[in-house]
């Protein structure tokens, strides 16, 4: 048991350390899940038919002059994501059960901002590119009502 104190005597920063920043980042993680998924949660679904004209309406309001390739499928294994397929031409992949606007306006926004134009690197995800899509959707969400 002394010898377990004194360890953890020797070690008590690196201890303390370690789990501040595992709790910074649990915290972090539960806010950025928070903050994507909650206006994606109380969003109203869209039916197919409705999609591409709601694709347009976002492109416009995002000044994007990209070609946008919609993919609805019936099990994505995410609600939605974005790629890059060629020259100013991007994919865009949603889950038939989470069609949305908040959706489709989340996943045109990482095409717009430049997100799918650079090899992915989580970090960035995580930290920059996820937190802005998600306050790009709330900020539009406000100016809307
Ligand atoms: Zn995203």
């Amino acid at each position: 048991m002394a010898l377990l104190e004194s360890w953890f005597e020797r070690h008590e920063t690196t201890i303390t350390s370690v789990l501040t920043l595992g709790m910074a980042l649990g915290v972090y993680s539960l806010g950025l899940r928070v903050l994507v998924n909650y206006p994606l949660q109380n969003a109203a679904l869209l039916p197919r038919s409705a999609v591409e004209e709601v694709v347009r309406e976002e492109k416009v309001r995002l000044s994007l002059d990209k070609t946008v390739v919609v993919k609805v499928v019936d099990d994505a294994a995410d609600r939605g994501s974005s790629r890059r397929i060629g020259e100013n031409s991007y994919e865009i992949t949603l889950d038939a059960r989470a069609l949305s606007k908040p959706l489709i306006r989340h996943e045109l926004y990482h095409v717009a901002a430049g997100h799918c134009d650079h090899e992915s690197n989580p970090l960035l995800y995580w930290f920059y590119q996820e937190p802005a899509a998600g306050l790009y959707v709330l900020r539009s969400l406000k100016m809307e009502h």
